[in-house]
């Protein structure tokens, strides 16, 4: 009676969201204090003095038309153009107002690229692991996923990207930092990249897109990623302000279309396309405002670097095979057995809540989120140890 396709979406939950609400559920029970919460990607360092500091400016002084009005579909003119200018200031590339759409954060910039750039049966390649809703997200745009493998560290196999590539590929989707494995993809590599994309693209009608997903471009605990419209034309970056200035709920974006790409115009007003049959009618305008006059400001990335050096270091110590996050803040860590999920059930039975990584696109590991206040991670470690244990490892 309904759309079999929605509803079994909606009835199957993410695995990410499931155990979250089985976290908050477990809270109520025993006590939040007694539940070692990893399961979801919500920033708990608080968003930068000028989120709140432009929040109340804005409420003061703007006539409340203008504050909670409309804006024109694609965003407010003067944040499209802000947008544009720190693109071109911070990164050196070129970048036009008009090739800027804002957006509710990175999840509506995937799906309005996708809608926008695929044909029915078109590919992206995705390495693996990858953010779940990859997934769903590809699919609902009429393409379809084609996973790669990455290497040892989960950084790009360039050799298993070239193997992927068919005649119906029409992007190359990669995130750095990447969820779930901290990964960032050194200049070197997407440079790698850029080269392999430029070569295989000799002969064909349309190029291959690469899609920069980047909602945690600036968490990074290593050199910062080479901005992706550097090192190839026919890019697209997608941004999110949930992650950097800690706004997930505020649900705030854009899609930048870099005009180099092939067909830029075109892609934009097919993205303009997919905004109007989402029903996306522009993004939160507080928020715009709000984005566009805290470019380049980020949550302490100091607070979750703490925290990674915490975690890693302790679970390393105990034995645990980890692979060190360099970026975002999510810790990629081996399941002491082959079935994921089955390890995560035990690590429930101590309060630990672990993702297995099975629908990242790989089974074996589990993703801890150390977006979390330090005493929750100082509270789960004898709670870990004591899973070790139990498989005598
Ligand atoms: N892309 C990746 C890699 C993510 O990890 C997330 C959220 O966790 C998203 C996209 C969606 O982010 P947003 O909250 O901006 O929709």
């Amino acid at each position: 009676m309904f759309n079999q396709d929605m509803q079994k979406l909606g009835a199957a939950r993410s695995a990410i969201r499931e155990l979250f609400e089985y976290g908050n559920a477990r809270k109520k029970e025993i006590g939040a204090e007694n539940v070692y919460d990893f399961s979801i990607g919500n920033p708990n360092v608080p968003a930068p003095a000028c989120v709140t500091d432009e929040m109340l400016r804005l409420i003061r002084e703007m006539p409340a038309e203008k504050l909670h009005g409309y804006s024109s579909a694609p965003g407010l003119p003067e944040v499209r153009a802000a947008v544009a200018n720190y693109i071109q200031s911070a990164f050196g590339v070129p970048m036009s107002a008009d090739l800027v759409y804002m957006t509710c954060g990175a999840s509506a910039s995937l799906t309005g690229i996708l809608s926008a750039m695929l044909l029915p049966g078109e590919e992206v390649i995705v390495p693996a692991p990858f953010f779940p809703e990859y997934s769903v997200f590809v699919g609902q745009a009429g393409g379809k996923l084609v996973k790669v493998a990455t290497d040892p560290r989960f950084h790009l196999d360039l050799e298993a990207i070239e193997g992927a590539i068919t005649p119906r590929t029409k992007a190359v989707l990669v995130n750095s930092p990447n969820n779930p494995t901290g990964a960032v993809y050194s200049e070197e590599e997407m440079r790698g990249l850029g080269r392999l994309l430029e070569r295989k693209n000799i002969g064909r009608k349309t190029p291959i897109f690469l899609i920069a997903d980047e909602p945690y471009r600036e968490l990074c605990y290593v050199d910062p990623p080479v901005f992706p419209m550097a090192v190839y034309p026919h890019t697209v970056v997608l941004y999110s302000f949930s992650k950097s200035i800690s706004l997930a709920g505020e649900r705030i974006g854009y899609i930048a279309v870099s005009p180099q790409c092939a067909g830029a115009k075109d892609l934009f007003d097919a993205v303009c396309g997919a905004g109007r049959a989402h029903g996306f009618v522009c993004a939160p305008t507080l928020f715009q405002r709000v984005a566009a006059n805290c470019l380049g400001q980020v949550s302490d990335v100091g607070a979750y670097k703490a925290n990674r050096d915490l975690l890693y270091g302790a679970l390393s110590d105990m034995g645990y095979t980890c692979s060190v996050p360099e970026g975002a803040f999510y810790l990629f860590m081996k399941a002491l057995e082959p079935d994921a999920k089955a390890f995560c059930e035990r690590a429930k039975a101590h309060e630990l809540l672990l993702v297995p990584s099975d629908s990242f696109g790989v089974g074996g590991y589990v993703r801890i989120s150390f977006c979390v206040a330090r005493s929750v991670i100082e509270r789960s470690l004898p709670a870990f140890a004591a899973l070790f244990q139990e498989y005598g490892a």
